[in-house]
């Protein structure tokens, strides 16, 4: 063969293969927009689902984790996790709530305030069950019947699952009694504690909603901007999941 012809033949090839390489590109590129428009079509569809799911259990508080509702109707699930962060040696508590709470206690501390701490905080389920099965004995040796026992044992142990510490997002003061109220801790938090997003879960003019009696030393991580709405509006958080200042 020709050396001229060689070369022809060579050209010839790699137009050829230009040509196809070029088509190849131009089917992938109409298949990508195609893909494009589709997952563009899925994605609206997908967030107005959630739009609406969001709407229907927003209103219901079980959407937003901070405003997880958890009381005797509304148990946690045996199966519940969180994850955890060490407040001290001991004590831990949600890890994505963690930051406010170390800051309201060095705020605290900053005013001159000491005499303050963190008794209790996440309590698992079964620990809680451990322990109120100790109050239920507890009540039992003075002889009365299962069902007096728990209920005296309900008034301030929560039956498993059904506590704000199993959440992870509650903390008692000091010694878990009705004396902190008259501690310079306690107006503190009265004063501040929304800046962090902490309330008093159950105070004494909301028993009858909560279903639980006055706990002054009992506080609860919410998120600042809840926090400071209920203070405002004076809601506790079962009334507050239920009320239109959600939306
Ligand atoms: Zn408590």
């Amino acid at each position: 063969m020709k050396k001229a012809n060689k070369i022809v033949i060579v050209v010839i090839l790699l137009i050829l293969i230009i040509t196809i390489l070029l088509i190849c590109k131009l089917i992938t590129q109409k298949n990508n927009s195609i893909k494009k428009e589709n997952n563009l079509a899925i994605n609206i569809q997908t967030q107005n689902n959630a739009t609406e799911v969001f709407s229907n259990i927003a209103k219901s508080g079980q959407m937003d984790w901070k405003i997880r509702l958890v009381n005797k109707e509304n148990p946690l699930p045996e199966d519940f996790e969180v994850e955890l962060e060490n407040i001290d040696g001991t004590r831990k508590f949600d890890k994505r709530a963690i930051e406010p709470l170390k800051q309201m206690l060095k705020d605290i501390k900053k005013q001159g305030i000491t005499n303050v701490w963190v008794q209790s905080a996440y309590r698992s389920i079964d620990y809680q069950k451990n322990l109120y099965q100790k109050s239920i004995n507890k009540y039992l040796k003075f002889g009365i019947s299962q069902e007096e026992a728990e209920k005296l044992t309900e008034e301030y142990i929560n039956k498993p699952g059904t506590s704000e510490h199993n959440l992870g997002l509650a903390i008692d003061f000091n010694e878990v009694d009705e004396g902190f109220e008259n501690t310079k801790a306690y107006s503190w938090l009265q004063e501040n504690a929304s800046k962090y997003g902490f309330i008093l879960r159950y105070s004494k003019d909301k028993e009858e909603i909560t279903g639980v009696k006055y706990e002054p030393w009992h506080w609860r991580y919410v998120g600042q901007e809840h926090a400071e709405k209920m203070k405002e509006q004076n809601l506790c958080l079962e009334e507050y999941v239920n009320s239109d200042s959600l939306i």
